[in-house]
C-alpha cells in the first residue's frame, strides 16, 4: 500500500495513536481474540477518490468511512489502514459535526488535530518525522496540550475535551494547565455532543489504565455535571469511619481497583463508577449521630437504571448493573449452603462479576474483609461445582404435568407451585427431579393456590 500511494505520487503518513504509543515506547495492545489489530490512521495528499482507486488496484476491500471526512478504509493483512485526505481550516465554531475541508500539506492537517501527543506523523516513504507542536517534548513530560489556542480548538470540537479526559486515563498523562483551564471554560459546550458519542467516550475513560485520574479530571473541569449528571453530588458527600473518603473518592478508588486484565472489565468499571449513587441521596444522621446511609443500594439501583438508559448502554446491561449496584451490600454465610445458592441464583450467573465488585468496594474501606471474600468465593466455586443441579433450580414438575396432576385449567396458579418447587430445590428441601415429591406438595398446594388465584381473580 505504502509503494501504490509513492508510486502515485502521493504522500502518506502514519498519524495518531500508533505513532505517538510508538515514541511512548508502548507496544500498541491489541485486544484478545480479535481477527486483526486496531485501525492504523494514515493521512495523504490524495483525494479520497484517488485514495480509493489506489486501495482497490491492491486487490483488497476498500471502503468510504466517512465521506465527509475524506476517509476511506483500506484493509490489508495486518487490518484496517484508515486513510484521511490531510484536513484542513475550517469547523464551525460549536457545531455538532465539524465542517472539514481538505489541506494541502501535513503540516495543516497536523495542526486541526486534538493534542500535541496526537499531531506528530512519519512519512510512510522517507521516514521521515513531523512534529510542529512539540508533541515528542510533552510525549516526555507525560503532558496533554492542544495545539494552538485551545479555547478555540475546544469550540471547534467539544469532543476534544471528553476524548482529553480518555487519554488521562488511557496513558496516565496530565493535561497541561492551560489546556486543563481552556476545558473548564468549554464544558458547557459538552451538550451539543451525541450521547452515543459522550458515552463512548466514558466507556473508553472506564477502560484505561488510569481511570481514577480520568474521573477526578472530569470532575476538576466540571464537566461531572454535563455528562454524568447522577454522580455530580457525589465529591463532598462525607461518609463515616468505616471510610477513608467521601462518595466520590470512595467510587473513584473502587473503579481504580478492578485491575485492568479483569474479565467483563467494563462492566465492573462502569458497576464500580455506579455501585454508591444512592448514598447522596438518602444520606442520614443515625442515633449515634454518624452518617447513615440505610437503604442506599435499593435506590441506586434505580438510579443506575435511569442513567445507564440515558446513556443508551443497552437494556441487558443497564438491567444487570442495576442487579449488581442492588446486590453489592449482599453478605451470605459462607457456610450456609443454602443461603450462599440464594445469592448465587439472584445473581442470575454473575456472582463473580459481584464478587469482584465487593472485593474492589472494600479496597478502599477503613476495614479488610478478604477473608471473607475468599471464603465466600471458595464457597460460590464448591456449589457450581458440587450443587449445580440444585443451583438450576428447575422445578420437577412442568406446566403439563401440574394440569394433568390436579386436573385443572392452565392459569397462574402454575407458575406460583413452579416457582415453589424450584425453591425447595434450590434450598435442598426437594431432590432435584424427584417427581413424586414434587407431585405430594402440589396436591398439598392445590388447594390453598386455588383460593389465591380466586381472590386473585376478584375485580
Ligand atoms: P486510539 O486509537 O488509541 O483510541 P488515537 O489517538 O489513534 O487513539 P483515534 O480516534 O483513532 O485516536 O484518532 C486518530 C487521530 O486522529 C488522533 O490521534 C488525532 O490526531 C486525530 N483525531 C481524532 N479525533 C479528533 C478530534 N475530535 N479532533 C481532532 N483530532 C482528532
Ligand atoms: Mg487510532
Amino acid at each position: 500500500m505504502i509503494a501504490a500511494f509513492a508510486e502515485a505520487g502521493h504522500e502518506l503518513w502514519l498519524a495518531g495513536g500508533l505513532v505517538r504509543d510508538e515514541l511512548r515506547g508502548v507496544r500498541r495492545e491489541v485486544p484478545q481474540n480479535a481477527e486483526v489489530p486496531e485501525d492504523v490512521d494514515f493521512a495523504t495528499s490524495a483525494l479520497p477518490d484517488e485514495s480509493e482507486r489506489i486501495g482497490k488496484k491492491l486487490g483488497t476491500t476498500v471502503t468510504t468511512i466517512g465521506q465527509r471526512f475524506g476517509t476511506t478504509g483500506v484493509l490489508l493483512d495486518e487490518g484496517w489502514a484508515e486513510i484521511t485526505t490531510f484536513r484542513g481550516d475550517s469547523y464551525t465554531a460549536g457545531s455538532r459535526w465539524p465542517d472539514v475541508t481538505l489541506g494541502s500539506s501535513i503540516d495543516e492537517d497536523l495542526a486541526r488535530r486534538d493534542f500535541t501527543v496526537n499531531a506528530i506523523a512519519r512519512n510512510t516513504s522517507t521516514g521521515e518525522l513531523r512534529d510542529p507542536f512539540g508533541g515528542q517534548e510533552d510525549i516526555e513530560q507525560k503532558l496533554l496540550r492542544a495545539p494552538g489556542d485551545p479555547r478555540t480548538r475546544f469550540a471547534e470540537d467539544p469532543l476534544r475535551i471528553l476524548r482529553g479526559v480518555r487519554f488521562v486515563s488511557q496513558l496516565g498523562f496530565s493535561i497541561e494547565e492551560e489546556t486543563l483551564a481552556a476545558m473548564g471554560e468549554s464544558v458547557e459546550l459538552l451538550g451539543t455532543l451525541s450521547q452515543e458519542r459522550v458515552t463512548a467516550e466514558i466507556e473508553r475513560l472506564l477502560g484505561g489504565k488510569h481511570p481514577k485520574a480520568g474521573l477526578d479530571a472530569l470532575h476538576e473541569i466540571g464537566a461531572l455535571r454535563h455528562v454524568l449528571p447522577e454522580l455530580a453530588t457525589m465529591p463532598g458527600c462525607e461518609q463515616n469511619r468505616f471510610h477513608q473518603f467521601d462518595v466520590w473518592g470512595h467510587t473513584t478508588a473502587t473503579v481504580e481497583a478492578i485491575a485492568t486484565d479483569e474479565e467483563s472489565l467494563t462492566l465492573r468499571r462502569w458497576a464500580a463508577l455506579l455501585h454508591d449513587l444512592g448514598k447522596p441521596a438518602v444520606r442520614h444522621v443515625k442515633q449515634n449521630g454518624e452518617w447513615g446511609f440505610y437503604r442506599h443500594e435499593i435506590v441506586g439501583a434505580e438510579m443506575a437504571e435511569g442513567l445507564t438508559e440515558r446513556l443508551r448502554l443497552g437494556k441487558r446491561e443497564g438491567a444487570l448493573l442495576a442487579l449488581l449496584v442492588r446486590r453489592h451490600m449482599d453478605r451470605p454465610d459462607p457456610d450456609d449452603g443454602r443461603l450462599v445458592r440464594r445469592f448465587m441464583r439472584r445473581l442470575d450467573g454473575h456472582w463473580r462479576d459481584l464478587l469482584a465488585l465487593k472485593r474492589a468496594d472494600n479496597a478502599s474501606h477503613a476495614y479488610n474483609d478478604d477473608e471473607y471474600h475468599d471464603r465466600l468465593e471458595a464457597a460460590c466455586e464448591r456449589v457450581e461445582a458440587e450443587e449445580a443441579a440444585m443451583l438450576r433450580a428447575e422445578s420437577p414438575l412442568d406446566g403439563r404435568e401440574l394440569m394433568a396432576l390436579l386436573d385443572r385449567e392452565p392459569g397462574p396458579w402454575i407458575a406460583r407451585i413452579k416457582e415453589r418447587l424450584s425453591t425447595l430445590v434450590l434450598d435442598g428441601e426437594l431432590a432435584p427431579g424427584d417427581k413424586e415429591e414434587a407431585a405430594r406438595i402440589a396436591r398439598r398446594m392445590g388447594g390453598t393456590t386455588a383460593l389465591l388465584a380466586e381472590s386473585d381473580e376478584r375485580p
